[in-house]
């Protein structure tokens, strides 16, 4: 298995470094703004455990509460009041925004190097000439993993199911940049078991419970799955965990999370990521990272 945990500590290992020198240079520590909009329970979860790892670095952080009925016009006077604060290194706008709200504009807005989720068009375009300055986290995060555990990257078959901006398309710019061969997948792919079978790594990352099952995986391949879905129908997770099922936990919570990656998978995977405990921890390590890297950057010393 491939636990996200001890590469999460190798990361904050090396921003506790960054952060200290940073401090020892006479520079205040950094701060991550994080807005959150609506009262989505996942999404506040993610925000919690963003500003708590802030707080456990010593990071300054600042979590701004937001209404569902926000308008797009009150979004962008926030994002416009942290961009001019000298305070704030880093801005961090929680999605999915609620429907009604133009996340392209709110995100848009957002200064280039304050971006630390690095969706801004500029530091998307850095990202695929190859020059990166904010690269999305959890993409970030999967390659720190992949070298971690030595997994060889250049000239394999790379699979990515899924095209989001936020997973999809940077992790193609990032393992392209190291020489492996992509096929981005999505929801018009032909085919699609058959095309993913011919990864040496499969990345998933869907939003659908267990839909890649064996019959998609090549024997010996590396699967990371980035999925976090939510299962609270019961004959749901008997169908994907039989026996395995942790039903205390279910009914402790009232669901399960799973990824897009079905367990039987472990069988004929050489290597995979488990779900929760794999790229969830990634994606906080490098937010942090990339929070620091902003900081750093604004007080003019190396990134
Ligand atoms: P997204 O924006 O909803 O994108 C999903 C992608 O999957 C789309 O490209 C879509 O294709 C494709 N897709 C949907 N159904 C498909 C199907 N039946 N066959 C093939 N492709 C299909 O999702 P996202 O933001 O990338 O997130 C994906 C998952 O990762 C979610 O579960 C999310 O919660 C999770 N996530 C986890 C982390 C973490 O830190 N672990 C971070 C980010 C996201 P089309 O483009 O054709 O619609």
């Amino acid at each position: 298995m491939l636990l996200g945990k001890p590469v999460q500590e190798a990361i904050l290992e090396d921003v506790k470094k960054g952060l200290a020198e940073l401090v020892a240079a006479g520079h205040r520590p950094p701060k991550l703004a994080a807005v959150l909009v609506g009262d989505d329970p996942a999404s506040a979860m993610y925000v919690r455990t963003k500003t708590r790892k802030c707080e456990e670095l010593g990071i300054d952080s600042e979590a701004v509460l937001l209404p569902e009925s926000t308008s797009t016009e009150e979004l962008l006077e926030r994002i416009d009041g942290f961009n001019a604060d000298e305070g704030v290194d880093g801005i961090l706008v929680q999605l999915p925004l609620p429907d009604g709200v133009d996340s392209e504009a709110v995100l848009d807005r957002i200064d280039p190097r304050k971006d630390v989720d690095g969706l801004h068009p500029e530091n998307v375009g850095l990202l695929v000439q190859k020059r990166p300055r904010f690269v999305a986290a959890t993409p970030a995060g999967i390659m720190q993993m992949l070298d971690g555990a030595a997994i060889q990257i250049e000239g394999q078959n790379a699979v990515i199911i899924g095209r989001s901006e936020i997973v999809g398309k940077p992790m193609a710019s990032l393992l392209m940049h190291r020489h492996a061969t992509i096929t981005v997948c999505h929801s018009r792919t032909r085919d699609l078991p058959g095309v993913c079978r011919r990864a040496d790594i499969l990345i998933v990352a869907i939003g659908r419970d267990a839909m890649v099952t064996k019959d998609f995986v090549k024997p010996g391949a590396t699967v990371i799955d980035v999925g976090i879905n939510r299962v609270a129908d019961r004959e749901r997770v008997e169908e994907i965990f039989g026996d395995n099922a942790n039903w205390e936990k279910f009914d402790e919570r009232g669901y399960i999370v799973v990824g897009d990656v079905h367990p039987e998978v472990a069988e004929v995977a050489g290597a995979m990521t488990p779900v929760p405990g794999g790229v969830g921890p990634l994606t906080i390590g490098m937010l942090m990272s990339n929070t620091l890297a902003a900081a750093r950057q604004r007080a003019g010393l190396a990134s």
